[in-house]
């Protein structure tokens, strides 16, 4: 038997390839699956319907999809706060070198509850602090995805270009080359689930230019496509990074990653802050993604990232948060009016972004970016349940006619309900699987041991 949820009474922004939206209307799911959706009642007689769901005055879309995010960060907040990126970097690598499998764990469920909370569906990691002796950090971080009920993408990093060898991070924070490319072969080998309805996929992901050696970088790409999973890294975040790369390597960072076997439809990169038009014509002409991260972009005063020249191009952008300690809210619904706003300050102005191309990036762009754009990433028959209910009649939303303006323009709209495979994980703003309180006081717990690890050192 294929237990049915019927939920009735909505508006519906499927985010679908036409854009197609219900003033009121309804989503059947069936087990995992979206089994139909329209305008006006759910059709008659359907079986095995276990609940019913009166969406009066809520707006239905896809559930949201981080792509960038470093989950350990939690629980360095707060720091470095008026630093550009290399100087936050070496301020917070020192602390960040001491993490172990408690802490990791604390900062994982704070990321991931603060996200779900948030309407966050599919989330990603992207972890490259691997302290020998810290415990099996990459399982740490997927039991606590999965404890919560989130789809989830471990971007397996590494760092292995120590001070020594011309890098940013100190050299006892970093991996060696042979030790990360084989770390990251058994987290695939061992995580990585590649069938249509996966809870859990794993993706290669060396840190950045600025503290990866040239061999990791090219390895990595070979072994990411030896077994058939993405791969993903920091790219043309900074002028510093720009500035770097030309002394290092004799040129920009689309070329260093060209030169690399870094561009390609199996590869995203987190920020493209600095691209010029040829930069962006070769992630056209590769179909490789962008997880954009507006705030955090903001937070390190490291520019504006040309999204609309991005996609006027064709090139397929997500949104991310990108790590709590460069964007301490943690929040993705708020990215969606972030990533409106800051690019309207930028040479496109008023024509930049518009609320439903926000929310696109949000959801279906997001989907792209980590390759999963048939199963997740808007609402069509077939496809995965993964949805949120917002709620749309309260003080904060009530007055404005559109739903999805109402969502993307106004204030961080509370979670009725949100749904990953057909499963509820949160119910009136709150997390069905996990405690939110016990999860706070852990983090701040974890924060306070690694805060005195750091001190004591
Ligand atoms: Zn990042």
């Amino acid at each position: 038997m294929t237990q049915r949820i019927v939920i009735e009474n909505c508006a519906i922004a499927t985010v679908d390839a036409d854009d197609t939206e219900y003033a009121n209307g309804y989503v059947v799911i069936a087990g995992n699956r979206i089994e139909s959706l329209g305008a006006g009642r759910a059709p008659g007689q359907l079986a095995d319907v276990v609940r019913r769901i009166d969406a009066t005055g809520h707006l239905v879309t896809p559930g949201l999809v981080n792509t960038h995010h470093h989950f350990y960060q939690w629980i360095t907040r707060g720091l470095a706060t008026d630093h550009n990126l290399f100087d936050w970097l070496v301020a917070l690598y020192p602390t960040w070198a001491r993490i172990d499998e408690r802490m990791v764990h604390a900062a994982a469920q704070g990321s991931l509850a603060m996200m779900a909370r948030g309407g966050v569906t599919t989330a990603m990691d992207h972890h490259y602090v691997f302290p020998r002796g810290a415990g099996d950090l990459s399982a740490t971080i997927i039991g606590a995805a999965r404890d919560m009920g989130v789809r989830f993408t471990l971007a397996r990093g590494s760092m292995d270009r120590g001070e020594s060898d011309g890098g940013l991070p100190p050299d006892f924070a970093v991996e060696t080359l042979d030790d990360a490319l084989a770390a990251t072969e058994e987290t695939v080998r061992r995580h990585h689930d590649a069938s249509f309805d996966a809870m859990t996929q794993v993706a290669v992901a060396p840190c950045s230019p600025f503290s990866v050696s040239t061999e990791l970088m090219s390895q990595g790409a070979q072994l990411a496509r030896r077994l058939g999973v993405r791969l993903h890294t920091h790219g043309s975040e900074t002028v510093e990074e720009e500035k770097f790369c030309h002394e290092l390597f004799g040129m920009g960072p689309t070329d260093y990653f060209e030169s690399t076997g870094w561009l390609g439809e199996d590869v995203w990169m987190a920020h493209c802050v600095h691209m010029n038009d040829s930069d962006i014509d070769a992630f056209a002409r590769t179909r490789t993604g962008v997880a954009h991260c507006p705030s955090s972009n903001a937070r390190l005063a490291a520019g504006i990232a040309r999204v609309p020249d991005l996609l006027a191009a064709g090139v397929p952008v997500g949104l991310g948060v990108d790590g709590t300690a460069s964007n301490e809210s943690g929040e993705l619904h708020t990215e969606l009016r972030n990533a409106l706003l800051i690019n309207r300050l930028g040479a496109h102005r008023e024509a930049a972004l518009n609320a439903r191309q926000a929310l696109r990036l949000g959801t279906y762009g997001g989907a792209q970016v980590l390759g999963r754009a048939r199963e997740i990433g808007s609402l069509e028959p077939g496809k995965l349940a993964d949805l949120v209910l917002w709620r749309m009649d309260t003080l904060a939303h009530a007055s404005i006619a559109d739903p999805v303006t109402a969502l993307v323009f106004g204030a961080a709209a509370p979670v009725t309900a949100s749904f990953v495979n057909g499963r509820q994980i949160v119910a009136d703003s709150h997390l069905t699987l996990a405690d939110e309180d016990t999860i706070a006081r852990a983090t701040r717990e974890q924060a306070r041991r690694l805060a005195g690890l750091a001190a004591g050192a």
